[in-house]
């Protein structure tokens, strides 16, 4: 819900109203009925006047291994996706969107050749969480899902702040980036919380990295592996790597060794992904995955192969990229 609006709604009632609002909400209420400890009328007021989600589900997809995917609607249009995804030690992780779109066109990635709507509020971003809560009890939260959170930290970190009244603490949510640096910068310097940080590399080498993600051209690696490190210091928790693997391109051996030595062994711990289809390249093969985590283990540094999640519905990693709006039916005029 629209936490402002919820704000100016109850400017006249006792202080505590909005928080007994949250809370209800955060714990997964239907709706405004359900709050058992607010005056009728002013559920009937909160009713008619504030939509309980800012957002309306627009379709719904389950994939054979659990996962869902949601694609919701804005107020004004824009298409935002996000996805719950289902593990089998019980853990419940939520893939949430920052932005609708992204303005970054990273070339592995769909969301980056779909049209740019804008940044999300926090609202917008915890009423992603709230819809999936409804659903069962979640513990953990990934900003990976549409748009660069660095490039709307401000609702990212206010929405992160909610995230624990809805059973996601700070442990346990991750903030995704290519590395823009003023929203990391600022990310390093004001966060305090143990909000982990990951960083999608990709490549090594500049020219490389610059060819599968233009924004390195404008910031490089380097800096930006700075910043990670200074992260690391301050909060005493390694940054997270993801390398897409692309056949040909990123997965040779001599890469891994190239990454290795980038990134050293005491800050970062690598998590390789297998490409999800979107079109332009070929995912490396499992003997290509397996080499370059062979050179990553001889070199001491962690490495994971990520589990792919929800392909069957262009769920996973890289292939969030909602539809376009439908169009009224046309009427045909009688021939
Ligand atoms: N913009 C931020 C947040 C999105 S995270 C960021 O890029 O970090 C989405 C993750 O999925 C990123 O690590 C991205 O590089 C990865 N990804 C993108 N396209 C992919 C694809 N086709 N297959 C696998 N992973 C992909």
């Amino acid at each position: 819900m629209d936490f402002q609006k919820l704000d100016e709604l109850l400017a006249n009632e006792p202080a505590y109203r909005a928080a007994q609002v949250w809370q209800w909400a955060a714990r997964a209420a239907a709706d405004y009925d359900a709050m058992t400890n607010l005056p009728a009328p002013l559920r009937e007021r909160l009713a008619a006047e504030l939509p309980f989600s800012t957002l309306t589900v627009e379709s719904e997809q389950q994939s054979r291994d659990g996962t869902v995917k949601t694609l919701f609607r804005t107020h004004d249009g824009h298409p935002v996706e996000a996805v719950l995804m289902r593990y089998r030690d019980g853990r419940r992780s939520l893939c949430l969107s920052s932005q609708s779109g992204c303005p970054l066109t990273c070339t592995f990635c769909a969301t980056g050749s779909m049209a740019f709507g804008r940044n999300l509020t926090a609202s917008e971003i915890v009423d992603q969480a709230l819809h999936f809560r409804r659903i069962e009890p979640v513990d953990h939260a990934v900003f990976m899902g549409m748009g660069e959170p660095m490039l709307n930290l401000d609702e990212v970190l206010a929405a992160a702040r909610r995230l624990p009244d809805v059973g996601i603490t700070p442990r346990r949510t991750t903030i995704s980036t290519v590395g823009w640096m003023p929203g990391l910068t600022r990310f390093v310097d004001e966060v305090d919380g143990p909000i982990r940080l990951a960083l999608s590399l990709h490549a090594a080498d500049p020219k490389l990295r610059s060819r599968i993600m233009p924004v390195n051209d404008r910031y490089p690696l380097a800096d930006v592996l700075a910043e990670c490190r200074r992260y690391v210091v301050k909060r005493g928790r390694k940054v997270y790597v993801e390398y897409v693997m692309l056949a040909g391109v990123n997965d040779s051996p001599e890469q891994a060794r190239e990454l290795a030595k980038a990134l050293g062994r005491d800050a970062f711990k690598v998590n390789l992904i297998p490409y999800n289809p979107t079109g332009l390249y070929d995912g490396s093969s499992r003997e290509a995955i397996a080499g370059f985590k062979n050179v990553l283990d001889r070199a001491r540094i962690p490495a994971t192969v990520r589990l792919t999640r929800g392909r069957d519905i262009a769920a996973a990693c890289g292939q969030l990229a909602a539809a376009p709006k439908p169009r009224a039916p046309k009427i045909h005029a009688p021939a």
